[in-house]
């Protein structure tokens, strides 16, 4: 199948080269001319695992390309899908304007039939908004699929890949049948396909992230419980997600979910919510749980070191979570506008989302790893889960800075461990 992928962000790279990989010819379009030149010349512009192998190996073999031809591009494919960002609008509303601006443009190129599959995230109705705006110029017949995305940053190629289902909205056989084969490598292998209306395949995707938030904050609560009564979050999170019913990710205190999705998504659910009148109440919660969990940092910090003016704090891990170097909506930007605040001098490290956090803050150091981030520093404040920062020997950190205090929200570190090596130690709900 000819495919066409507009926009190349997180989404689209990933989506674009793993429906090369089932066997689709697929050419990548972006607005962002700069961006295809660098994928052009075989640049990777993200950092997410695998997907520099998928992209090379299916460029090599030539079902994967870039263009900044839009024309061609669209007249060329039969699915064109959409994965433009929808970044959080006015009111908690996504804006959908970067959406509906190439909808016009695709729209007075279509000249055969086509399937435009939206794979953006967008707020339950749009694809009727989608269809009249194509409809207005269109010269030949189309249908509007609804097929949201599922992957998370950090395991985008395997999830993409290896999904736990697809969600197709769709208005027409012909559609189903057309997306059928778009993904009929994943048909073979038995992957469930729910194949429904277009609203109830937008209502997933925000149905699904508001239920995931909810168990982050849910969590996040009981360790607040937890840090009163002497009782191990840890410990509950384990044995309450061994029971089937409740499963055991998504239950990881943290200092709140960030990143491009949750949180846009979760504001977006809530308008819905509120434009139809009925009063979002888990989701409201669900938000001020999460916006907490980031002044918990700030209120743990200030309960190790007192005062802040005149300290140094090194954090460790930039982006909203590991394996990426997204830092849209991480708790470190917040962390570090609080601290910086109260007059304490900031030392960060990532390994992946320095440039990035550089854009926000470019004014603190940044240092080259872990141990010379500590050096000299009142606290460490281990802000993402990565791997590297798990296997930190904790007795070199501590002879690295000045002060003993090691703050740990994502609880990467027993409590015991970090005491023996000289800590006095503060987690998330450890009792
Ligand atoms: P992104 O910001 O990383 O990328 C968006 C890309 O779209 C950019 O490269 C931008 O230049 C391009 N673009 C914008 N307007 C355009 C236009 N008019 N024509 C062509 N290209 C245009 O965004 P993302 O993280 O990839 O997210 C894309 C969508 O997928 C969003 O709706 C998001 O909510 C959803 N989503 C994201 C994730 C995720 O983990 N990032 C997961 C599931 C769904």
């Amino acid at each position: 199948m000819r495919i066409c992928m507009i926009g190349t962000g997180y989404v689209g790279l990933v989506a674009g080269a793993g429906l090369a990989d089932f066997g689709n010819e697929v050419t990548c379009y972006d607005k962002d001319s700069e961006r295809i030149k660098f994928l052009m010349r075989g640049g990777i512009p993200i950092y997410e695992i695998g997907l520099g192998d998928l992209m090379r190996r299916n460029v090599q073999k030539g079902r994967l390309r870039f263009s900044a031809d839009l024309k061609s591009a669209v007249n060329s494919s039969r699915v064109v899908f959409l994965a433009v960002g929808t970044p959080e609008g006015n009111n908690g509303e996504p804006d959908l304007s970067d959406l509906f601006e190439i909808c016009s443009e695709i729209g007075r190129l279509i000249n055969d039939y086509k399937v435009i599959a939206i794979k953006s995230t967008v707020p339950v109705g749009t694809y009727e908004i989608i269809r009249r705006r194509i409809a207005e110029n269109a010269r030949a017949a189309f249908d509007i699929v609804s097929n949201p995305e599922f992957l998370r940053e950090g395991s985008a190629v395997q999830d993409f890949l290896l999904p736990n289902r697809i969600v197709l909205g769709v208005q027409s056989e012909r559609a189903a049948e057309t997306m059928r084969e778009v993904y009929r490598g994943l048909y073979l292998i038995e992957t469930p396909m729910v194949i429904t209306d277009n609203a109830t395949a937008e209502m997933i995707k925000y149905a699904a992230n508001c239920f995931l938030a909810t168990k982050i904050s849910f969590i996040n609560e009981v360790a607040r419980l937890c840090d009163h009564l002497g009782a191990d979050v840890v410990t509950v999170a384990k044995a309450i997600g061994m029971d089937g019913r409740i499963g055991p990710k998504f239950l990881h205190p943290s200092p709140g979910f960030g990143g491009s999705c949750l949180v846009k998504d979760l504001a977006g659910f809530v308008s819905m919510f509120e434009k139809a009148g009925i009063e979002p109440q888990i989701p409201r919660a669900v938000q001020s749980i999460n916006s907490a969990q980031r002044d918990l940092v700030i209120i743990k910090v200030k309960e190790l070191l007192g005062d802040m003016r005149g300290k140094r704090a090194t954090i460790l891990g930039l982006s909203f979570k590991s394996n990426t170097d997204d830092v849209r909506n991480s708790a470190a930007l917040y962390v570090v506008e609080k601290l910086l605040e109260e007059g304490t001098e900031i030392t960060g490290y990532d390994p992946a989302a320095m440039d990035n956090f550089k854009n926000h803050f470019p004014g603190i150091t940044y240092a080259e790893n872990a141990y010379a981030a500590c050096r000299d520093a009142d606290i460490a404040i281990i802000m993402t889960e990565w791997n590297e920062f798990r296997e930190l020997d904790l007795k070199v950190l501590k002879t690295a800075m000045r002060g003993d205090a090691l703050l740990d929200p994502r609880n990467i570190y027993h409590p015991s461990d970090a005491r023996k090596a000289g800590f006095r130690y503060a987690g998330f709900g450890r009792g």
